[in-house]
């Protein structure tokens, strides 16, 4: 369960991030209520969704999520990032982003709310899956608004620890970004084990979060170059 105290940090998040937001394009929503809903609460979808959980599901990462290492791939303005990292001060959380300015506003809301177990990693993902200070290391890899699914897994599940877990935020297409990712899984070896639907209040709608096992090691060809696989996605 949320605390007070972690429930007064999110708010403050959302002040922040409203002010990172007039000096840098993080995010189209500009209201307060907009980034409480649309952004905060929706990354914290992922807790709901392991809270969902009984203790022997095979779909719970391996040992507690509370003590997980998370990476979240493409984290832009720091979503789900911050929201989980708040609420999971015993977790390692790192966030990793092409863009060095949007890093630096998450820095700074991350020092804002005292947030020091937040770590921060700036590149191409295409180029930091074969650096083996983050390949496989990772227990649950997140992504949020990254790419359509056959280019997001080749992005994220490099970064998996085999037996670990990549979580991916879909709201619509996701029929079609199944299928169209049937190769990309079965390459990556990822394994879809579980979905999370859930309603958002305020008619934000539904969405759904998909759970995909990394059943192996990811092989040594991929990712592949950079641009690769968003230009020529594994379909
Ligand atoms: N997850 C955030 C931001 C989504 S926008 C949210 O939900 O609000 C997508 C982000 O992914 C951008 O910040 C972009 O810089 C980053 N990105 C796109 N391709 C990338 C790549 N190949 N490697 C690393 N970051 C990438």
């Amino acid at each position: 369960m949320i605390s007070s105290e972690q429930e007064r940090l999110l708010k403050e998040l959302v002040k922040v991030f409203l002010e990172e937001n007039k000096k840098l394009n993080l995010s189209a929503m500009r209201d307060e209520e907009s980034i409480w809903i649309g952004s905060v609460l929706d990354s914290l979808a992922l807790l709901d969704y392991y809270k969902s959980l009984s203790a022997f599901s095979p779909a719970l990462p391996a040992g507690r999520f509370q003590h997980s290492a998370f990476l979240d791939v493409g984290t832009g303005g720091g979503f789900p990032l911050l929201p989980l990292s708040i609420c999971l001060p015993d977790a390692k959380i790192c966030g990793m982003d092409s863009t060095q300015k949007k890093l630096d506003a998450i820095r700074r809301m991350a020092d804002a709310l005292h947030l020091e177990h937040v770590s921060l990693i700036s590149g191409r993902a295409e180029e930091l899956g074969h650096d083996k200070r983050y390949r496989d290391q990772f227990d649950i890899v997140t992504a949020r608004a990254l790419a359509p699914l056959n280019t997001l897994i080749e992005f994220c599940a490099p970064f998996v620890k085999p037996g670990g877990h990549l979580v991916a935020w879909k709201s619509m297409k996701i029929e079609t970004e199944l299928k169209e990712s049937l190769l990309a899984r079965a390459e990556l070896r990822c394994h879809l084990v579980d979905s999370y639907k859930y309603v958002l209040p305020e008619g934000w709608g539904e969405r759904q979060l998909l759970i995909f096992e990394k059943t192996g090691p990811t092989p040594a060809k991929y990712p592949r170059d950079i641009g690769v696989p968003k230009k020529t996605p594994l379909v």
